[in-house]
């Protein structure tokens, strides 16, 4: 649990974070968040922060579709969530969490004439999906936001409903997680994560237009297998059926990491477990994300000086 929250302009403690019942976003979820992951090192001593400055470039892009305006740069809520995790003093791995929310406790959905404000806490975090080496995985029966809708481009409060009805339905169903098509009938992503298949040896990603989050970790993952396991990476529309005849299939995402799908809907990926694509590009992450990487050290912010 946080001990220190970042609300209304300072650190406090966590007890005293606490925001109103009119409050808009919590009414309307006119809300924008980050996940992001720091990295506990033991032998380095060191917590690294993985991309965030990204993260927070995106936060602020996730902000402009909310019309929201507030006065920190990405730069200065870098700066906060350093100085919140030098607080706090975490040694050990840990998800951190900025939002930028509608404050006014007032009634009426709208998105202008209203105030932001920022607030930031990060607490000690695991897995994500208890099976990241093989897990089972359906297609779900709901369809992913459209852009014309709730811009999924977007990491907005309100539009992760429904990432809660996919995964809510896949869980009481048995599986472990969800894949969502979009509203063309192409497969999106999955609940919250970004999905890779490998078919023929190339690996393949939906394209920023089939309504997925842009993900930091889909473009890590795009970087490390071109430059790092010389793959052939495609981006194009993924169809239904090539999931169950992909060699292998991964999702990716800061929570989810990397992990490996080895079933959907029942059907078995070629073996029906984990593939050596997914098992390198594992292990590569996990040493990137760890700071043991030099080459992929400015992706790592130390929180603490040496
Ligand atoms: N898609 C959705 C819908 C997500 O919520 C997430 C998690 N933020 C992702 C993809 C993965 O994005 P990232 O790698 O930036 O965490």
């Amino acid at each position: 649990m946080p001990t220190q929250v970042f609300f209304k302009g300072q650190f406090v403690p966590v007890e005293q974070a606490k925001i109103g019942v009119m409050t808009h976003a919590f009414n309307y979820g006119t809300a924008v968040f980050e996940g992001i992951r720091g990295y506990w090192n033991a032998a380095h001593e060191q917590l690294y922060i993985f991309r965030l400055h990204e993260h927070n470039e995106r936060l602020l892009r996730s902000g402009r579709l909310l019309r929201m305006q507030i006065s920190y740069s990405a730069a200065d809520i870098d700066g906060l969530i350093i100085e919140l995790m030098r607080r706090e003093q975490y040694r050990t791995n840990t998800y951190i969490r900025p939002l930028i929310y509608k404050t006014d406790e007032i009634i009426g959905v709208r998105l202008h004439d209203l105030h932001d404000d920022l607030t930031i806490f990060a607490t000690p975090y695991g897995r994500y999906i208890e099976k990241e080496e093989g897990a089972s995985l359906c297609v779900s029966s709901w369809r992913r936001n459209d852009d014309n809708a709730l811009p999924p481009r977007g990491k907005v409060a309100g539009g992760y409903v429904n990432s809660a009805l996919i995964k809510t339905d896949a869980q009481l169903k048995g599986f472990d997680d969800a894949i969502v098509l979009n509203q063309d009938g192409h497969v999106s992503e999955g609940s919250a994560q970004n999905l890779f298949i490998v078919r023929n040896g190339k690996l393949i990603t939906t394209p920023i237009t089939a309504n997925i989050l842009e993900g930091i970790t889909r473009d890590t993952v795009l970087e490390l297998a071109r430059a790092e396991l010389g793959l052939t990476t495609e981006i194009r529309d993924i169809d239904r059926s090539e999931l169950y005849l992909a060699q292998e299939v991964f999702l990716c995402g800061t929570g989810v990491q990397i992990a490996a799908v080895t079933s959907i809907d029942h059907y078995a990926i070629d073996t029906g477990r984990i593939g050596p694509i997914t098992q390198e590009m594992r292990e590569l992450y996990f040493r990137v994300v760890n700071g043991e990487v030099a080459k992929y050290r400015h992706w790592c912010t130390p929180v603490y000086e040496k």
